[in-house]
């Protein structure tokens, strides 16, 4: 029951505590056995809050209202797993057995080629950890972009100002979904709920009030709200008296870890090709190794060159390409006002096929206008601004209702004087202002705060006279609660005839895309209870909200990108018909649409057999109905995203494979629950998120093409040599050169490629698809990297028999023809590799489409490759290092025809396709 709970100075003495409490507990024992009074005056501050200049000073004296981020694992753990995980383990695997070998037979080069890997492992290891670590504080920095904000008195005015700016003696305002922003003594409550999960674990609300309470703990206490735990409903004034780490939330951060975090489709996806890769490179080398002692190799040259094949197999860029695409996918996103706030929901977000979203705030802008009124029996004109209306007993009622029946209050924001609270109910404070209407002379005593499933809410209101019930909400849910009728100066009961003309009226108003409410009042007798029942109706309103201008865009591209958007809504069905038609989501004459009631009456199948409709919406639907819908698409094997903004939202968009919270007009708790929040509510920046992600999951594509491609002039020289008797065309560490060395930053180049511009236009992946697939594989091993191993090869036979070479001849291992044949392989494989960056861009568009600038990275990498093909082959330390010689000018020209042909064959190729494989 609503109640203003402010008590007398309590009498008793204060119990003294247990000295196990400590000295804090001991003060919030203090504060919750004290008076509101005062508990407000022990801590120097007043009903109206600090002044300005006090705040200031104590917030030099307390600083910032933070908590510490919590590190989720020491940094040096972190470290570790770097060089830990499933590829590096192998590496060290490779390491040892060179080591091993170097030990059995020394002088064979295998001792450098075990440190050359632990180089690898070390290289490999810092960079990710460094990718890593950036992606973590480029995301943390992200979300600094959407600091908590409170309402807060100061000097007597609400102000809306950041939660770091709270320090004790603060007087805040909390509202339904509100997270609490520092540990508060509550000194008026109005219905006040409150979850504690995040610091008793105890999951089921809890009551709190503003009376003085003695006899417990800072976590028990009724007239305590503690930092970090969320308003579930009602409305309270409270005063701040721990802020920051002295919370009992900071407390608690300081011993905590973590809980541990869910895989990712993603990350197992990863796993999963991690070990594919891995037992494939394992797989070769051993194979290869079987392959050479058949035929009779050298031992030692043969075990060398496997391990060779399996470092060089082992796609040691990958894990960090991972991060670093979905890092920079976040950093677009953001750029587009969608706030991502775990990297892997990125890619999830780009399988997405559904998407339900609110209408308003969403879809329309959520600046309302009054439009339309309906009171007496019929329409009344409004002047031309649409704010006033001409007087009569109906109206004035009408526009007193809307002058008290809220939750606006008048502050600052940024520094600007405006209304706070919820669009519409400014709307029509500011509509009835215009009429000459305020809330002066009269205060609230009480409130049944507003929820989706009544639908309305209502005041009482005390003046001098006596005490008033206002009510407004939804037309259905007030004409349960209402008998009478306001017509023409005389109240009137509320007959069927009454009862239809009003729903006709709202049919009329709802079919123009008019957002409804009605209002109703109740005098009170002396002492009664403010209950919504035998009300009198006095009229209904119209407000307009008109649609986003770049909604019908969006829905467009979601159209064409196959994704299904689905209008839920807890506005009355006509309404969001009307709505939907404006911005292009309803084409047809028959959209089916379900109110939210009906949902719980059909049966699972039933629901999801109406999903199947090509166009179908929801109204009147409250925050559970929403997650039966959430649970019957995703039992139709559909990804889905949902929009939310209130508490009661939280669990759908936990369920939901995306939850999308709103950044303005959003809940702490909504934006908690969610897996991307969007920094100005617009469905809009959901479609660009979505195709965000959809290029993650290209981009890892891309890399794969591209590393994988490689492999194959890798491993056919080896061949042709076991097989055909010719001088190895490239050693082992040439092998390890490429893969890396002058691949591995075009390749990460990949991974950070901007969405091309197709990408909306192509259906959304198949949940069952992989990420390593079959048209993947046989353009990289069976088409693109023959070409580059036929290269490689030609290339090197041209050298040698330049040189005077004959087939048969076999050359010493310091032979200069040899040397320069060998570099030539390795040249030709290094070149093959940045046309081939520039193929993989795109499976099937040409390489002249996405423009070189959208990729800066792409230069760099290639500016790096062939930086390190230079060091390798025209420095005497590269030369010695990886057994090479300088190359003349003219061995790059003989290349060039080569690799053009190449990009040409592949060219061929993606037209082929567009022409003939497009669906
Ligand atoms: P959406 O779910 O698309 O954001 P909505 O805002 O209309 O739509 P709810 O907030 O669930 O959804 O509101 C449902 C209905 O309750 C509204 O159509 C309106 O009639 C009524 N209503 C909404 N807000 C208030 C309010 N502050 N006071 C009284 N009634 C309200």
């Amino acid at each position: 029951m609503p109640s203003k709970l402010t008590r007398p100075a309590s009498r008793h003495p204060l119990p003294a505590r247990p000295a196990a409490f400590g000295l804090s507990s001991l003060h919030t024992a203090h504060i919750a056995g004290l008076s509101a009074e005062k508990a407000l005056a022990s801590l120097n501050s007043s009903f109206d809050g600090l002044s300005k200049s006090e705040a200031g000073r104590r917030q030099r004296e307390y600083g910032p209202n933070r908590v510490e981020e919590v590190r989720r694992k020491a940094l040096g753990l972190r470290f570790a797993r770097e060089f830990t995980h499933f590829f590096a383990l192998i590496l060290w695997f490779a390491a040892a057995l060179a080591f091993l070998a170097e030990h059995l037979d020394p002088g064979q080069g295998m001792g450098q080629l075990g440190v050359a890997i632990i180089g690898v492992i070390l290289i490999n290891g810092i960079f990710s950890f460094w990718q890593e670590y950036r992606a973590e504080r480029a995301l943390e920095a992200l979300r600094e972009l959407l600091p908590q904000q409170v309402k807060l008195l100061r000097d007597g005015q609400v102000e809306e100002a950041g939660a770091e700016s709270l320090v004790p003696g603060d007087v805040v305002l909390l509202e339904e979904g509100d997270r609490v922003p520092a540990d508060c003594r509550l000194i008026e409550s109005f219905g006040l709920r409150v979850n504690t999960a995040t610091i008793s674990g105890e999951s089921l609300p809890a009551a709190r009030h503003a009376e003085p309470d003695r006899n417990e703990t800072p976590l028990t206490a009724r007239n305590l709200v503690l930092a970090g735990t969320t308003v579930v409903s009602g409305q309270a004034r409270a005063v701040v008296f721990a802020t920051g780490m002295h919370t009992e939330f900071g407390k608690i951060a300081h011993l905590t870890q973590t809980t541990r975090e869910a895989t990712s489709p993603l990350q197992r996806e990863i796993a999963r090709l991690s070990r594919l890769v891995a037992a494939l490179a394992s797989g070769l080398g051993v194979a290869f190794f079987l392959i050479g002692q058949a035929i009779g190799l050298p031992f030692w040259d043969n075990f060398m060159f496997a391990i060779g094949i399996i470092v060089a197999n082992v796609p040691e860029g990958l894990l960090p390409t991972v991060t670093l695409s979905l890092a920079m996918a976040t950093q677009r996103m953001a750029r587009r006002n969608a706030l991502v706030r775990h990297l892997p929901a990125v890619e999830t977000l780009g399988s997405t096929t559904v998407i339900c979203s609110d209408k308003t705030g969403t879809l329309t802008q959520n600046r309302m206008t009054v439009k339309r009124i309906y009171a007496d029996g019929r329409f009344v004109a409004l002047e031309p601004e649409g704010v006033a209306a001409p007087a009569g007993e109906s109206i004035a009622w009408l526009l007193r209702a809307a002058a008290v029946c809220h939750n606006v209050t008048f502050g600052s924001r940024n520094g600007k004087a405006e209304f706070l609270g919820d669009p519409m109910e400014i709307a029509l404070v500011e509509w009835a202002r215009c009429a000459g209407w305020g809330a002066e002379g009269s205060r609230k005593i009480a409130e049944i705060p507003f929820d989706s499933e009544r639908k309305r809410m209502s005041i009482v209101q005390q003046d001098d006279i006596r005490r008033t019930l206002y009510c407004k909400g939804a037309l259905e849910s007030l004409l349960a609660v209402c008998d009478t009728i306001q017509h023409d100066g005389r109240v009137l009961p509320l007959d069927a005839s009454a009862r239809r003309r009003l729903l006709a009226a709202q049919d009329e108003m709802a079919t123009a895309g008019l957002r409804v409410l009605a209002f109703a009042y109740r005098h009170l007798a002396s002492g009664e209870e403010g209950r919504e029942e035998r009300l009198t109706l006095c009229g209904i309103a119209g407000l307009e909200d008109p649609p986003r201008p770049e909604v019908a865009a969006a829905i467009e591209r979601c159209r064409s990108a196959g994704i299904k958007v689905v209008m839920v809504t807890g506005d009355h069905p006509v309404t969001a018909v009307a709505i939907a038609r404006e911005i292009g989501l309803v084409r047809g004459e028959a959209p089916v649409v379900l109110r939210g009631d009906a949902l719980p009456k059909m049966t699972r199948a039933q629901l999801q057999l109406a999903l199947d409709a090509p166009e179908i919406l929801f109204a009147r639907v409250t925050a559970e109905q929403k997650m039966l819908i959430v649970q019957a698409l995703q039992s139709k094997g559909e990804i889905v995203a949902v929009t939310g903004d209130g508490v009661n939202d939280a669990p759908a968009l936990k369920t939901a494979d995306i939850g999308i919270a709103m950044g303005i007009a959003g809940t702490d708790v909504a934006k908690e629950a969610a897996d991307m929040i969007l920094l100005d509510d617009n469905f809009a920046s959901i479609v660009s998120a979505v195709e965000e992600g959809r290029a993650v999951f290209q981009n890892l594509r891309k890399f794969l093409t591209y590393i994988l491609t490689s492999n194959i002039p890798e491993l056919v020289p080896y061949l042709a040599f076991v097989l055909f008797k010719i001088p190895l065309p490239l050693t082992v560490i040439q092998i390890l050169a490429v893969d890396l060395g002058t691949d591995m930053l075009p390749a990460l180049a990949l991974g950070a490629e901007p969405p091309h511009s197709g990408l909306m236009q192509e259906p959304p992946r198949p949940r069952s698809e992989r990420l390593l697939h079959g048209p993947l594989l046989l353009r990289a091993y069976v088409w693109l990297g023959v070409m580059e191993a036929a290269i490689a090869l030609s290339v090197f036979f041209h050298v040698l028999e330049e040189g005077g070479w004959r087939y048969g001849r076999m050359l010493e291992r310091h032979d200069p023809l040899y040397l320069q044949a060998t570099a030539a392989c390795l040249g030709a494989i290094v070149l093959a590799q940045v046309v081939n960056v520039f193929l993989c861009r795109h499976p099937s568009q040409s390489a002249f489409c996405s423009g070189v600038l959208a990729n800066p990275l792409l230069l760099w990498g290639i500016a790096l490759e062939a930086g390190i093909i230079v060091l390798i082959t025209y420095t005497p330390w590269g030369n010695e290092m990886f057994g090479t010689a300088p190359l003349q000018a003219d061995v790059w020209l003989y290349m060039i025809p080569f690799v053009c042909a190449m990009g040409a064959a592949e060219e061929a190729r993606k037209w082929f396709c567009r022409r003939f494989m497009a669906d």
